[in-house]
């Protein structure tokens, strides 16, 4: 599946792509007001977002995941903080098995208003636009996707584990450790299995050599 890499939704961001006020993960500032400190906390159940993150684990697209957000006015936008919660499907690193597990990612990111910089800034750094970890509010509303993908995606482990002892699959065979505690390739009998099949063929190859006999023998008896 295709997915935007990180920095090109930020650009995209920073090009001011109009924010659906509809989605699920815009919020709307208009009720909070711009008086600095005032403040505004909300929870809301949103579906999330696809390619929400890594090869071995990541949060189903759709899955349920809570929000619980406060949203302080301050100078220069709007702060954002919070705390994201959703399942995690993936699989063990260790033994392949799938695995669910939660995710809790906190995050906190300032929504500059619009015009900020052209209050607070020298014109001579008004190259903002460029830089990936600036979030802007586009009118009252602000996207809270990318902020959301960033926190849950860091909070991964890069290594899940069905459990933290997982013993993971044997190296010669494959088997599931964890279904055969006792597993064990026994070295010994391996080497004594490896000179009984050695005996073995060499008695298969001497019955082959008598097999052959009879010619043998009657050449023998004829030089006789
Ligand atoms: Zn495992
Ligand atoms: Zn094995």
């Amino acid at each position: 599946m295709w997915s935007r890499p990180v920095s090109d939704r930020r650009k995209q961001e920073a090009l001011n792509a109009p924010l659906d006020p509809r989605s699920p993960l815009v919020l709307d500032t208009r009720e909070l007001g711009r008086r600095p400190g005032a403040l505004k906390e909300l929870s809301r159940t949103v579906p999330a977002p696809g390619d929400l993150g890594i090869e071995v684990i990541g949060v189903p697209e759709g899955a349920s995941m809570e929000l619980d957000l406060r949203l302080e006015s301050v100078m220069d936008g709007v702060l954002v903080t919070g705390t994201a919660r959703a399942p995690l499907t993936g699989e063990c690193v260790r033994c392949l098995e799938p695995l669910e597990q939660q995710c809790e990612a906190d995050f906190q990111e300032l929504f500059s208003y619009p015009d900020a910089d052209d209050r607070s800034r020298p014109a001579d750094t008004g190259d903002d636009a460029e830089d990936e970890e600036t979030f802007r509010l586009e009118g009252d509303l602000l996207d809270l996707e990318p902020v959301l993908r960033d926190a849950v995606v860091l909070s991964l482990p890069l290594q899940p584990v069905c459990r933290e002892d997982c013993p993971g699959l044997c190296p010669r065979c494959g088997a599931r450790l964890a279904d055969d505690p006792d597993h064990d390739h026994n070295e010994a009998a391996d080497i004594r299995w490896a000179a009984l099949e050695g005996l073995a063929d060499s008695m298969r190859g001497g019955e082959k050599a008598e097999d052959n006999d009879p010619r043998s023998d009657g050449d023998d008896s004829q030089e006789k």
